[in-house]
């Protein structure tokens, strides 16, 4: 009897496909459909997440054969720092050019011990609030995995360069709304926590969100092991809406409820963002809405400044009233920060990045 070896015939080439796109599982059955050993797959799969490596040509664990096989059939589709901004202060911004053109940036922020990625997670961003200049790019498309990813990956280099020492910690407060591009962001967040990844820890990852009720309940539910972070401004819902004109239809009442859920189901404290602007919400019954509706748990409130974006109509209160905030909170026993905002000078702080680089 004559035995046939079977001959895998490819299709005419088609376009490439984005290998980091594809699952361990999937990377090893693609080995086994090759007639290779399936821990080829495992191997390559460092070599995406764990190494970070840009060209098949450097996994030199692999035979010369196997890399040129890879490079016939996938693509790797990192992103490249188009351009480099570093301010005064130390703060360096990134303009991320994607794949397709497109770019978005991510800001590195030094402090005496850390050094904090903030990074994007839609290039533009799907919420309309009216102090921020991202928001006027509207959204243009979700990151994929790989893009957020990448993004703390340069960004670790660069701390390496430059302040001797690796990232420390993440935060999801650049472009874009990163609840609403939900399974990337995870699976993102997964690559970076994974053992077979870089290995951070979740809990030096916060996320921040305008407040979708639903996608917290969910980030409850998935038993995230990050932080979280909601931009609040204001815990009136007039006022609310009218800065933040989404609140319409997610309302106090229910971001309330869902954050509820998510401390019930997570014990993790929630991180408050808020801006006190001149006229908006610089009352003392705006300060005891704000209690009211974050006492219900274990809570942090960051007052961050306001960076002006061009048109003028909103103006950062004074400082006398920020105390006001504190001494209002503190006799609540809610922790209260005032910070001061990094890397105004190249444009790199909260709200103002809009690729105007
Ligand atoms: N969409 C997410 C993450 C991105 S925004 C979110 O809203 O949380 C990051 C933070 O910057 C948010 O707290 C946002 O409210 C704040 N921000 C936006 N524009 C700002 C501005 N001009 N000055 C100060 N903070 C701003």
């Amino acid at each position: 009897m004559i035995f046939y070896k079977y001959i895998i015939i490819t299709p005419m080439k088609s376009a490439k496909k984005d290998i980091r796109a594809f699952t361990r599982e999937q990377l090893r059955d693609f080995f086994v459909n090759q007639g290779e050993k399936a821990f080829r797959g495992n191997q390559v799969y460092e070599w995406l997440w764990k190494k970070s490596a840009h060209s098949f040509e450097v996994m030199t664990n692999l035979s010369k054969e196997i890399r040129q096989m890879l490079d016939d059939n996938f693509v790797i589709n990192h992103i490249k720092v188009d351009r480099m901004q570093r301010s005064i202060d130390g703060t360096i911004k990134n303009a991320v050019q994607l794949h397709d053109g497109l770019i978005v940036e991510s800001v590195l922020i030094p402090t005496e011990k850390r050094t904090t990625a903030c990074v994007s997670s839609q290039v533009g961003c799907s919420l309309d609030c009216k102090f921020c200049a991202t928001a006027r790019l509207k959204r243009m498309r979700n990151l994929n995995p790989d893009e957020i990813y990448d993004q703390v990956v340069a960004i670790d280099n660069e701390s390496r360069l430059y302040y001797n020492r690796p990232l420390t910690n993440i935060v999801f407060m650049g472009m874009g709304e990163p609840l609403m591009n939900y399974n990337n962001l995870i699976k993102a967040i997964d690559k970076i926590t994974a053992p077979e990844g870089l290995g951070m820890s979740p809990r030096r990852i916060t996320v921040s969100t305008s407040g979708v009720p639903k996608m917290i309940k969910k980030l409850a539910d998935d038993k995230v092991k990050f932080k979280l972070a909601v931009s609040l401004h204001s815990a009136i819902d007039e006022v609310r809406t009218k800065i933040m004109p989404f609140n319409e239809h997610f309302p106090l009442s229910d971001l309330r409820e869902a954050l509820q859920y998510w401390y019930q189901c997570t014990g993790s404290r929630i991180t408050y963002e808020y801006v006190v602007w001149k006229g908006i919400n610089d009352q003392k019954k705006d300060a005891e809405a704000l209690v009211r509706f974050c006492k219900f748990a274990p809570s942090k409130v960051n007052i961050i400044e306001y960076n002006p974006i061009d048109d003028g109509g909103f103006h950062q209160a004074e400082p006398a009233i920020l105390e006001m905030y504190r001494e209002v909170l503190e006799k609540n026993n809610i922790t209260v920060t005032i910070r001061r905002s990094r890397g105004k000078d190249i444009d790199a702080a909260c709200g103002q990045l809009a690729n105007k680089s």
